[in-house]
């Protein structure tokens, strides 16, 4: 370390604590990089790297960011998951003995960002703290530290249930003791690609000793704790802004494991990963970015408790039915800013004058939108009403201190009103009596002198000064001004009583610019005391804006409102929410569903693409909306509230995944299994579909047997196995539906209805015969699939196969020597060998004989 200079000691000496974050070391204007660092960071933000002490024999890597666009650079670095320490200089560089004191002043993390360029809107960023105790039991609790909000839930299902909650609540960053688990952590990793983060010690006495007081379970104190002094050693000061632990019972809501949730495309596609095309995407109406955060909560856990879910349909109804208001309503909703992170930000002390304007400006419309909600019948939007109180004094102060439309900068003035305050007013006349006199004095001057274009100017070098052109230089009295400054047409002069005015003026301004700062930083600090009321109303705004949403999005789309009841399910003429809106109107075809004690499996067959999925998704997305309070796209709806919804859907990401489908398919179906009770929807689509036909049948029927003996979970379970839909009989409560599809004019036409009984079970076979497949070929297969109906396996000494005339297999396969073929025959056979018909879908069995006909076709013409 020695070889080092001081200031370079120093450095190494801070970046031993920061081992796992890039360091921002302040030098001067900009933050700089060195050593690992300085590599990485220039590979990752794209920035030049250079070398510091160049001339030595051992230079050191170095690049660095101007502090003031430093925030794009540590965001484009949190983004990827990069923790950033901001390392300032803190003390005054020109009173430093020796080298400048540096310390630590913020560890931002991806879990921790509390700044608005770096957050997203309409999104929770959510930091969590996971902790294993003795007993079995997990205890998670999560902040979104940009809102103050913290919630925990203690898991006893096991470690597979942590990580469906942790992937479900979209944590950004996980805060652990170092000895956990190592495996786990490595799950965790792998998994939910989060970053992981350590607290070591955890302190029960901190500054939010008092968020604690109210914690009566051990292992919560704990975990919060652990969260709470993570905090602390990032942002380095006190957030007043943090709210009281909501404790949340798992119970107490709809779970749907990770599977499902990615699966039914609830908050995100899962090729696109984005909200487009999601089940979010429709029902986001909202109007506020608090609104939409809120909205997103709720659609990650909907209710299970009937008094909770009617209530809010009660309100979405009120919405619903008054057009004109709800208008109104949404009108007044779209000036009011993000009141919950301004709260965030007034706690952080990083809000400017233009954010205190916006506090400002929603502040204002609170009583509008009290007035619209008073205007609903509905008892509870009276009592949401009734919720918004807002204490006089705040908006007074900021209306009276605020002017509308301030700089974005804090210490340059010109942001508190004429009148707030005498003293900066006499500052301020002080400046503009100046002003005045110095406008007086032109006048004068150009009276005296004669010269019409004398004027009196200002620059910052020079301060004023009196600028007379060329041409009339000769008109000004002997000994008049002081020479000052020339240029190439014009001559720039002063005198005393002008400096001495100058000298007033610029006083006055610099006092008034001190003091405006001063005057900005104590209404800053005043509105920290109302930061309880603003989240409050942060609340109640955030409802109020989903429920309309709600409201919105179910009489644009002609959804009705679903009644509950314990033993019947009853859709008429359901729809899927996201797929209808996809399609021209009317297009869609709806469907009935019908679950009960009688009918609690529905085996769906069909051929591909008849819309099997489709129908799934639809039956879960309804419960979904249902639960949430949300109306539902179909004309009639009497439901059951489910406990939890579990899926195995194919999805294409699996082998992206680096996990064979099967895999998946087992690992999923068996998340089902372990955790469905009888309250519970499970929706299994094409389950064995990965592996050899037979074991895969095996393995789906096994399954079905099980769920239908041991769970009586409500269940819909397609496939393309025939052979499944002869359980019927021996299953009382299974009942076989499907897909229709028929031809037409020699074409297939998917009618997406669902009709009660299996599929025709030569269904593949039409296809094939419509495909124009050898008449030889048809009448085989026919007799495979009987014989495989009547379990005897594909016999190939079938009747036909040994009947004087050549069967077509025969004819290409076993009597080579006599028929003379082509290449491209031989590839056809090659072809056709390497099928593996039953693995395949008709459709899939289709198109590869079309493609091979093709083969032998172009041969021939
Ligand atoms: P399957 O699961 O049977 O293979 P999907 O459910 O994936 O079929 O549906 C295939 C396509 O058919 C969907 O992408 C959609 O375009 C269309 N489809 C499905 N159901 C319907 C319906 N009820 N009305 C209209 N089109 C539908």
């Amino acid at each position: 370390m020695s070889k080092h200079t001081p200031m370079m000691r120093q450095y190494l000496r801070i970046k031993a604590n920061y081992k796992d974050a890039f360091l921002f070391f302040r030098l001067g204007d900009f933050y700089e990089m060195f050593f690992e660092d300085a590599i990485r960071a220039a590979q990752e933000l794209e920035i030049t790297l250079t070398k510091r002490d160049s001339g030595q024999a051992d230079p050191i890597p170095m690049c660095g960011v101007p502090y003031h666009a430093a925030e794009n650079y540590i965001k484009t670095l949190v983004d990827k998951g990069y923790k950033v320490a901001i390392c300032e200089q803190i003390e005054d560089p020109k009173k430093a003995v020796g080298v400048v004191k540096r310390a630590v002043v913020q560890l931002i993390t991806p879990g921790t960002v509390m700044e608005s360029s770096m957050l997203e809107d309409r999104k929770s960023n959510f930091l969590a703290s996971l902790s294993h105790f003795q007993d079995g039991s997990y205890v998670i609790v999560y902040n979104d530290l940009s809102t103050g909000e913290n919630y925990a839930m203690i898991i006893s299902s096991g470690w597979e249930a942590v990580i469906h909650e942790l992937y479900n609540r979209s944590i950004k960053e996980i805060v652990l003791s170092p000895d956990f688990p190592a495996h786990l952590q490595q799950q965790l990793k792998d998994k939910l690609h989060v970053v992981l983060s350590y607290q070591k010690e955890v302190d029960f006495t901190g500054e939010y000793r008092n968020l604690c007081d109210q914690i009566n379970d051990e292992r919560i104190m704990k975990a919060f704790s652990r969260l709470l002094n993570y905090i602390q050693h990032t942002q380095k000061k006190a957030l007043d802004h943090l709210k009281p632990i909501e404790i949340l019972e798992l119970t107490d809501f709809l779970s749907l494991d990770m599977y499902s949730k990615r699966n039914l495309e609830i908050t995100e596609t899962i090729m696109q990963k984005g909200k487009k095309g999601s089940l979010l995407s429709i029902l986001d109406r909202t109007v506020t970015a608090m609104g939409a955060r809120t909205l997103r909560k709720w659609i990650e856990r909907p209710l299970v408790h009937l008094e909770r879910i009617e209530k809010r349909q009660q309100m979405v109804e009120a919405f619903y039915q008054n057009f004109i208001e709800r208008e109104q309503l949404r009108d007044t909703l779209k000036s009011v800013y993000d009141l919950e992170r301004l709260s965030g930000r007034i706690a952080f002390g990083n809000v400017n004058a233009r954010d205190l304007n916006q506090l400002k400006q929603s502040l204002k419309k609170i009583p509008e939108l009290k007035e619209i909600l008073e205007q609903f019948a509905s008892k509870h939007v009276k009592e949401l009403s009734m919720q918004i109180h807002l204490p006089n004094k705040v908006v007074s102060l900021l209306d009276s201190s605020l002017i509308d439309d301030p700089p974005i900068s804090i210490k340059d003035g010109s942001i508190i009103k004429d009148g707030f305050d005498a003293q900066l007013d006499e500052y301020r006349d002080a400046t503009r009596n100046g002003k005045q006199w110095i406008a007086e004095l032109e006048q004068k001057e150009k009276e005296i002198t004669g010269i019409k274009s004398l004027k009196i100017g200002y620059n910052r070098i020079f301060g004023y000064y009196i600028e007379i052109t060329n041409a009339n230089k000769h008109l000004i009295p002997e000994g008049r001004y002081t020479r000052k400054q020339t240029l190439a047409n014009a001559e720039r002069y002063i005198t005393p009583e002008l400096k001495e005015k100058e000298q007033l003026i610029l006083e006055a301004e610099e006092k008034s610019v001190e003091l405006e700062y001063e005057l900005f930083l104590q209404i800053r600090d005043q509105m920290k005391t109302y930061i309880g009321h603003f989240q409050h109303l942060a609340n109640t705004v955030s409802e109020i804006d989903v429920l309309q949403s709600f409201a919105t999005v179910s009489e644009t789309n002609n959804y009705v409102r679903p009644t509950f009841n314990s033993k019947n399910l009853t859709i008429k003429n359901g729809r899927h929410p996201v797929v209808e809106q996809v399609m021209k109107e009317g297009e869609f075809v709806p469907n009935d569903i019908v679950l009960n004690r009688d009918k609690k499996i529905l085996l769906i067959t069909g051929p591909n693409m008849s819309g099997k999925s489709t129908y799934m998704r639809q039956l879960a997305h309804t419960v979904i909306m249902a639960q949430m309070g949300c109306f539902v796209p179909a004309d009639e709806a009497a439901l059951i509230i489910f406990d939890q919804i579990f899926t195995r859907i194919g999805a294409a990401d699996d082998l992206v995944a680096g996990q064979s489908t099967f895999m998946v398919e087992m690992l999923e179906a068996n998340h089902a299994i372990a955790n469905a009770t009888e309250n519970s929807l499970i929706l299994l689509d094409e389950i064995g579909r990965g592996t050899s036909t037979y074991d895969g049948m095996a393995l789906a029927q096994a399954i079905i047997e099980y769920i239908h003996n041991k769970i009586g979970a409500k269940t819909l379970f397609s496939t393309h196995y025939h052979e499944l839909t002869a359980l019927e009989h021996s299953l009382k409560n299974l009942k076989n539906i499907h897909v229709r599809a028929e031809e037409f004019e020699g074409n297939v036409v998917f009618l997406h209805q669902i009709k009660e009984g299996a599929a025709d079970e030569s269904y593949g076979i039409h296809v094939a015969r419509l495909a124009d497949l050898p008449e030889p070929l048809i009448n085989r297969a026919s007799e495979i699939l009987h014989q495989l109906e009547n379990g005897e396996g594909t016999n190939s000494k079938s009747e036909s196969a040994q009947s004087g005339q050549l069967s077509f297999f025969e004819s290409i396969t076993d009597n080579r020597a006599s028929i003379e073929r082509s290449s491209s025959e031989e590839k056809a056979i090659r072809e056709l060998k390497k099928l593996h018909l039953f693995e395949m879908t008709p459709l899939e069995a289709m198109n590869e004989l079309n493609r091979i006909q093709q083969i032998i076709r172009k041969k021939q013409s």
